[in-house]
């Protein structure tokens, strides 16, 4: 492996040092249940309390909206299926605003929520992948309960407006959820500026364990539970917590967030210099996804070349590169 050149970051990230170091002792001796009352659980359950200051100090949002999960797709799946569910309480078929490109963890809740009597608009991208404010407010109806618009698409790294999107969602008295798992700790991200009500992210697409996220829950929200259980996470998100994940995921936020410039700075050099290498090369080969990107991302069409014979010939050339999001890599 150490020849490779590993570019699949999108996918997954490579766990910081910090986040390993702030791991281990979860895993050796301090394997304490935190919902119980000893010194022991105490311990842990401090450390549990420093990781949602760590990843809600990244967003500047209070640590009692931050409640851990199992990533980003148990993210999403709660925060539709919990504005899904208040609008119920209130009577009449709820409908829902997403966008086309949203990724499968939204696509597929919505799938779900629209078996169980919801109606969904999908409000498609422009030509560079950008979701219009306009199409999006054009497809809001009196019954509209919530709006999910991804903060960055996973597969171009397209930053979407989501800013003006939640103001007008915010106005309207809708609820707006935003999948940012792949802008967070990627760019600034801050919830007193952004009047979002729900926040998806995972730890491993920034250097974080694999298994842990958050759903960021703005106070006053309404949302319910959605795994039942155990009195966990303030009695909204049930099962014994993944403590050595969220001392992880801790971690790592803490390191993104000190260095979130200079990591952007570099991850943009880096990229410039790749995007050109290709440009000049293949002069017919097209960079996707507009110019208000991640910093890490390149998407490019080849034209007349097949993805999956180019997966391979870079595999065999010691290049890990996908063709698209990996939860869809058999459609390649
Ligand atoms: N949303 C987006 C935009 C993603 O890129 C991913 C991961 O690929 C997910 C959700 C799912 O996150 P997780 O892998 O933590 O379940």
């Amino acid at each position: 492996m150490t020849d490779r050149i590993y570019l699949d970051n999108a996918a997954t990230t490579r766990l910081r040092p910090k986040a390993l170091e702030a791991m281990l002792p979860y895993l050796e001796g301090r394997f304490a249940n935190p919902s119980a009352i000893y010194y022991e659980a105490r311990e842990v359950k401090a450390a549990v309390a420093k990781a949602r200051e760590q990843v809600a100090a990244l967003i500047n949002a209070e640590p009692s909206e931050i409640f851990f999960t199992s990533g980003g797709t148990e993210a999403d799946n709660w925060a539709l299926t919990g504005a899904f569910e208040k609008a119920l309480k209130t009577g009449g078929t709820p409908h829902i605003v997403a966008t086309a490109i949203e990724h499968h963890a939204v696509l597929e809740t919505l799938k779900g929520l629209e078996k169980r009597g919801a109606s969904v608009t999908y409000v498609k991208p422009d030509n560079s992948g950008i979701i219009s404010p306009e199409a999006v407010i054009e497809a809001v109806r009196d019954e509209t309960c919530l709006i999910t618009v991804m903060t960055a698409n996973n597969e171009t790294g397209t930053i979407e407006p989501v800013g003006e999107i939640a103001s007008y969602a915010s106005e309207r008295g809708i609820l707006f959820h935003t999948d940012a798992v792949q802008a967070y700790g990627h760019i600034p991200l801050d919830v007193k500026e952004l009047k979002a009500d729900l926040i998806s992210v995972s730890a491993h697409k920034m250097g974080g364990p694999k298994g842990v996220g958050a759903l960021y829950i703005r106070k006053g929200s309404g949302i319910g539970s959605f795994i039942r259980g155990g009195q966990q996470e303030r009695g909204l998100r049930a099962g014994t917590e993944n403590t050595a994940g969220i001392a992880g995921f801790g971690a790592a936020a803490l390191c993104a967030g000190t260095s979130l410039d200079e990591e952007a700075a570099i991850t943009l050099a880096m990229r410039n210099k790749l995007e050109d290498g290709i440009s000049e090369r293949f002069p017919k080969a097209r960079i996707n996804g507009g110019a208000n990107r991640l910093p890490g991302h390149v998407n490019v069409t080849f034209p007349g070349l097949d993805g999956e014979s180019l997966l391979i010939y870079l595999d065999m050339n010691g290049i890990a590169a996908s063709a698209g999001a990996a939860c869809a890599s058999g459609s390649l």
